[in-house]
């Protein structure tokens, strides 16, 4: 449980998370809380960011540095992501296949409650044309 005093500094991460383009780590959102002139710890925007990851609020990956990202999503349930390495832009994305699969690999071996995580890093057509990387 949250003490309630901390319930502002909730909303503001929660706030600077919806505006954010893309997945942020918690420097990114702290420099951005910062520069607004809050004067959030980076312990409290990182705590306040895993535990709205925790609700289901945000959804968190890792990204190919092993960096946690937090971004607040517009779809609701499973989903997976599409993020562009160098400008962070994200698409949301059903993959039916990969839920198919899992389905069968899992009454194959006899599993069940199979949980996965599938986010795909790579360049998007803007960074690409722009000679990013
Ligand atoms: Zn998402
Ligand atoms: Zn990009
Ligand atoms: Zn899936």
């Amino acid at each position: 449980m949250q003490p309630k005093r901390n319930t502002w500094q909730r909303e503001a991460v929660r706030a600077s998370l919806a505006e954010a383009h893309g997945f942020v780590s918690a420097q990114q959102l702290h420099q951005v809380l910062r520069d607004s002139g809050s004067t959030i710890g980076l312990a409290t925007v990182y705590r306040n960011l895993a535990s709205l990851a925790d609700t289901g609020e945000a959804d968190s990956l890792q990204s190919p540095e092993g960096e946690n990202l937090f971004r607040s999503c517009a779809t609701q349930g499973h989903h997976h992501h599409l993020i562009c390495r160098s400008c962070g832009d994200t698409k949301e994305l059903s993959a039916t296949v990969v839920e198919e699969w899992t389905q069968r690999v899992g009454a194959e071996y006899g599993f069940t409650e199979i949980e996965h995580v599938v986010d795909l890093f790579g360049l998007c057509e803007r960074c690409r044309a722009a000679g990013r990387e």
